[in-house]
């Protein structure tokens, strides 16, 4: 690379509200009392990326690709085997505990499933508040003030304040779930999976919601899902993650329209089209098989056994991120060609 290069790629870097480098978690699965024959799950293994302040950034890949375990070790809630986490200019692991308490609240998550993220056992203006208290943002009237604030703006009547999550709806107990995470006016909100769990017809309103949020309080977003329609209207750019590893990372519109990965292209591929002309015109590849296990992933690229273009190369070389075209980075040794990828109704 050359000098001009460098420094320009370290100028984009030093925009970006969150810089992830390197970032690895292996889960110890040794068997036996004594773990002598040591063996690890490689959840993430080598994860690149950074996201911009106000943009929000989407991850998705199948069950099992360490998208949730990235979600979670920015968090905090698990520790990280190796890598980085440069949240606000600061890296996180370098922070004294109570230090990193504080950092913390500026960093929140709305989770996939309401109900068991909120206790049951809380009404919803305690629910609300917690957050509020323990960080010692606001107490009595001002308190008060504030959750029934926090509640009008996730769109939750007033009079609902002292019922318990059970009473609500899916759609409304995301709503609680929202307005706990806004509650400490973070910069950054991890959204793992926050709609798969809700009716169709809920989903589209508290995406709207979201996304108004995120306007209104210039959050960012990570948007964590398993489908790539589910991350589609909301991102401005998306990563692909399998097996532990991101292999592609672009701007919205260039991974629906020319995606350069394989993988991305079956995924691509999975979404149904409901017009039948474009239907038509659509290349679909089918990906064969299962997720190999991350405790033994495959030599070489690891999407090499499922991969209809392999070729020797993929099966001893591990393919690196690359940025191939302009904010388009891809993990293949043979990215597609333009015209290659499928047609994708917008
Ligand atoms: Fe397929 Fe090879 Fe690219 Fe992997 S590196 S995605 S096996 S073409």
């Amino acid at each position: 690379m050359t000098q001009a290069a460098v420094e320009s790629t370290k100028q984009k870097q030093e925009e970006y509200l969150l810089k992830v480098r390197g970032l690895k978690k292996y889960f110890d699965i040794s068997e036996g009392l004594l773990k002598r024959k040591k063996q690890y799950l490689r959840a993430v293994d080598g994860v690149d990326f950074f996201v911009k302040e106000g943009e929000t950034l989407g991850i998705v890949g199948e069950s099992g690709c360490g998208k949730s375990t990235t979600g979670n070790l920015i968090m905090q809630l698990l520790e990280k085997t190796d890598g980085e986490i440069v949240f606000d200019g600061v890296d996180l692991s370098t922070l004294p505990k109570e230090e990193l308490r504080k950092k913390r609240a500026e960093i929140q998550m709305i989770f996939q499933d309401p109900y068991s993220s909120l206790n049951p056992r809380m009404r919803v203006f305690d629910i609300i508040a917690e957050p509020l208290l323990t960080h010692r943002v606001a107490k009595g009237k001002e308190l008060e003030g504030r959750v029934y604030e926090l509640m009008d703006v996730v769109g939750l009547d007033r009079t609902y304040a002292k019922r318990y999550p059970h009473e609500f709806s899916g759609g409304q107990r995301q709503r609680i779930g929202i307005a706990r995470a806004i509650a400490l006016k973070p910069k950054l909100v991890i959204c793992d999976e926050p709609v798969s769990a809700l009716d169709v017809s809920i989903q589209s309103q508290i995406l709207n919601l979201m996304a108004k949020l995120q306007k209104e309080f210039n959050l960012t977003f990570i948007f964590i899902a398993h489908g790539l329609p589910a991350v589609k209207h909301i991102s401005d750019r998306i990563a692909v993650m399998y097996l532990g590893k991101i292999v592609e990372i672009t701007t919205k519109d260039n991974l629906f329209e020319q995606p350069l990965h394989p993988y991305t292209e079956g995924l691509l591929s999975a979404v149904p089209i409901p017009d039948p002309n474009l239907r038509d015109k659509k290349n679909r590849i089918i990906i064969e098989g299962d997720l190999p296990s991350p405790a033994n992933p495959p030599s070489g690229c690891r999407f090499h056994p499922r991969c209809p273009y392999a070729q020797h190369t993929c099966k001893t070389d591990v393919p690196e991120l690359k940025e191939v075209k302009p904010e388009h980075y891809v993990a293949c040794h043979f990215p597609l060609e333009d015209g290659h990828g499928v047609l994708y109704e917008n």
